[in-house]
């Protein structure tokens, strides 16, 4: 039986910190799959997008529950690669530093956790999903057949961003350096590690695969390796 049977189907969680190269594995795990890839960390960052150009972050500290209003007329969707927030196509704008600084503060607001929550179950309600972020294993999908949870050195994981946000801008003057963004992934993974709801934490069943000397192309395989354990018959 083929893993794209669509009587064998399964969700793949994969979840780890700040740049461990799950977004990379879990589109081209769903590409040779012939699954759906949803990028949570796209929606959580379109929120945060949302939030800073309503001009709402200042206000939310203070008072957390404003944020319903602005969850009761989000709309976040995906097209390929792409991320739409209210129609907008907002790919490119999401992974600016301003949203990256600010993200882990809306991502721990319990009323956010519970939309995306159900719009990523109602996403992957089907199987056939492969679904990165934080929480997938643990919280959204605990029943996923397979889970990864994916692990790189800081000093890796810094460099691959720079690199990333280079290619993106081609301009090195309008990236921060290395040092910065060590430091802004070290901050992200300890205020996600230690928020209060759905904590960044391995689930006792995921897999740990630390991605730090292997190629994307190693990485992809071991757990295209891993999914076609789980769908044999
Ligand atoms: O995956 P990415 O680094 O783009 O995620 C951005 C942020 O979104 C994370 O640092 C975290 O605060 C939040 N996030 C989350 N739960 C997820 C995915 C992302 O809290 N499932």
């Amino acid at each position: 039986m083929s893993i794209g049977d669509e009587t064998r189907k399964i969700v793949i969680a994969i979840d780890g910190p700040a740049a461990s190269g799950k977004s990379t594995t879990a589109r081209l795990l769903a590409r040779k799959l012939g699954y759906i890839y949803i990028d949570t960390g796209a929606m959580y960052r379109s929120v945060t997008l949302k939030a800073l150009e309503g001009g709402l972050l200042e206000h939310l500290r203070e008072n957390p529950d404003a944020i319903e209003s602005l969850l009761d007329n989000v709309d976040i969707a995906f097209d390929g690669d792409r991320v739409f927030l209210d129609g907008r196509d907002v790919t490119d704008a999401i992974r600016e530093n301003r949203v990256s600084r600010h993200v882990s503060f809306i991502s721990s607001l319990k009323p956010v956790r519970d939309a995306l929550k159900q719009m990523q179950r109602n996403m992957g309600g089907r199987r056939g999903v492969v679904m990165d972020g934080r929480d997938i294993g643990t919280v959204v999908f605990p029943d996923a057949e397979l889970k990864v949870f994916l692990i790189a050195d800081v000093s890796e994981r810094a460099r691959r961003r720079y690199a990333e946000l280079l290619q993106k801008s081609g301009d090195n003057n309008s990236v921060p350096s290395l040092e910065e963004l060590e430091q802004e992934i070290l901050q992200r993974d300890r205020s996600d590690a230690a928020r209060t709801h759905a904590p960044l934490k391995k689930h006792e069943d995921a897999v740990e695969v630390d991605t730090s000397s292997l190629t994307i192309a190693e990485q992809v395989a071991l757990v295209y390796n891993l999914a076609l354990e789980k769908t044999a018959v």
